[in-house]
């Protein structure tokens, strides 16, 4: 077999026992290159390098990490090119958007590169006399993170840098459809000079090499972005060791568009929202609640843009929507195509393409017609699908958007003051959108949602130090 890009260990590069293949799900034809997966020796290795290496980073100066984090922000601005060029061919994201994913990477490296300086404590006097009392922030020690395969870089990046920067030692476990970029970005943070054993990558499945990670017991914290199911298996598995966990989950959400709203600022968001990246946001916009007097010049123009979207290979100038990006997605996709057909909806688009090169290619799809209840209109899809929904109010859109089990992300579209401050104050979710997209979210504030889409602290921004950090509060005597 051809070479095998290694997992890193300790500072060292470990073959694994056996590899998994990475292709482009934009061309069949094209073999990425083959990946090792981590055997449970080597899992159990780098968690020990990592708690080893703990003793030293935990007490590293702020200076030191904050060192660390600008060079690697450094590294991956030098390879921006090569990095979204491999981001694109194993995820099948446009390069566009795979330039701006690591961009997007690169800036909260620096972002958390200046974290690490302003991490503080509090003083505060005690209740009792000639006491001084003082709490500070103390990492966890080690962490495991579990990441999935639709932002390959950015969401190692948002877990990589504030468990770094506040001084706690990582191993990675990146999803099996990308390891691609996964194992760049830890060759950067190698070459940046991060000593061994602080930041460790294992690479392989789930099932086993995540499932390892999880049940360390050097691990004492685990952040993970994916499926609910997996989510919840980790927190149940987690607390029975008592670890820290944080789970970023699935979505289903509402793109609310009432008839104030300015038409071609509702149509924009809404392409976005549900469209771009193939839909395979977990902030996607796959419901579409749209009040009855705009619904029909609402959809009419939509499905007009939608149907010149131009769907391609993920590497060529002119691809507006790249692939899906496994064959298991696309049977997903397709399933919930013809589900939406049975539940009484008519569908636009959605079918399956053939271009030029074997890919994963599919069209982006409406179903019009569809109840708040409907099966395509409660499970998240995950890929470009939106549900139309029609209703006559304000109330029932509120009802509406309120009424699944997830709460990630929710959009409305209005020029009315009124309804948008109601929106924002009742929509049951983590992020609110006025006039903008469901997905697409700034680096340096809060992410994270509501009921089952996430569990435990925030990600991303200041926020992320609750996490990664845990408090401890000392007294002191003066006398
Ligand atoms: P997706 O549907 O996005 O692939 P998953 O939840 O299956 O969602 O995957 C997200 C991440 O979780 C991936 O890195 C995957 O390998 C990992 N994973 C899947 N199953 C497990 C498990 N049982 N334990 C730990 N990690 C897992």
């Amino acid at each position: 077999m051809s070479h095998i890009e290694r997992n890193l260990i300790a500072g060292a590069w470990w073959e694994g026992a056996g590899s998994l293949e990475n292709r482009n799900p934009s061309d069949l034809d094209d073999l990425i290159g083959h990946y090792a997966i981590a055997s449970p020796e080597e899992v159990a290795d780098a968690c020990a390098a990592a708690a080893e290496a703990q003793q030293q980073w935990r007490y590293s100066t702020p200076q030191i990490r904050a060192d660390l984090l600008e060079r690697i922000a450094q590294g991956i601005a030098k390879r921006e090119l090569e990095i979204a060029t491999m981001l694109a061919r194993e995820e099948g994201k446009v390069l566009s958007e795979a330039l701006a994913e690591t961009r997007r990477a690169m800036q909260i490296f620096r972002f958390y590169a200046g974290e690490a300086l302003r991490l503080s404590g509090e003083s505060i006097a005690s209740v009792r006399p000639d006491i001084d009392i003082e709490t500070r922030r103390e990492p966890i020690g080690v962490v495991g993170l579990i990441t999935p395969w639709n932002f390959p870089i950015a969401i190692p990046a948002w877990k990589v840098a504030p468990a770094l920067a506040y001084g706690n030692s990582v191993v990675l476990k990146p999803a099996e459809l990308t390891p691609g970029t996964a194992h760049l970005l830890a060759s950067i943070i190698h070459e940046a000079g991060c000593p061994a054993g602080v930041f460790n990558l294992v690479m392989g499945q789930g099932a086993s090499v995540g499932a390892a990670l999880v049940d360390n017991p050097h691990v004492r914290g685990l952040t993970f972005t994916g499926s609910v199911p997996t989510g919840r298996r980790i927190a149940q598995r987690a607390a029975v060791d008592m670890k820290r966990v944080q789970l970023e989950m699935g979505g289903k959400n509402p793109m609310v568009i009432l008839d104030d709203a300015d038409l071609d600022v509702a149509v924009e968001a809404t392409l976005n929202g549900s469209f771009y990246s193939t839909g395979q946001r977990c902030t996607a916009s796959s419901r579409l609640i749209v009040q009855a007097s705009i619904h029909d010049a609402f959809v009419e123009v939509l499905a007009k843009r939608m149907a010149s979207l131009k769907v391609g290979h993920a590497l060529a100038s002119d691809s507006q929507i790249g692939p899906v990006v496994s064959a298991e997605q696309l049977a997903i996709n397709l399933r919930y195509v013809e589900l939406a057909a049975a539940e009484g909806c008519e569908v636009v688009g959605g079918e399956r393409i053939e271009l030029g090169t074997r890919g994963y290619f599919q069209r982006p799809a409406l179903f019009l017609g569809a109840s708040a209840s409907m099966q395509v209109s409660q499970e998240e899809i995950f890929g470009p699908c939106a549900s139309v929904i029609r209703v006559e109010d304000f109330d029932e859109a509120m009802l509406v958007a309120n009424g699944t089990p997830f709460g990630l992300s929710a959009g409305i579209c209005t020029r009315s003051l009124k309804y948008s401050r109601e929106f924002r104050r009742q929509v049951q979710s983590g992020m609110v959108m006025v006039n903008l997209a469901t997905a697409g979210v700034d680096y340096h504030v809060p992410f994270g949602g509501t009921k089952g889409s996430s569990f435990g602290p925030r990600e991303q921004g200041r926020a992320a130090a609750e996490f990664y950090t845990l408090s401890k509060t000392s007294y002191q005597f003066a006398g």
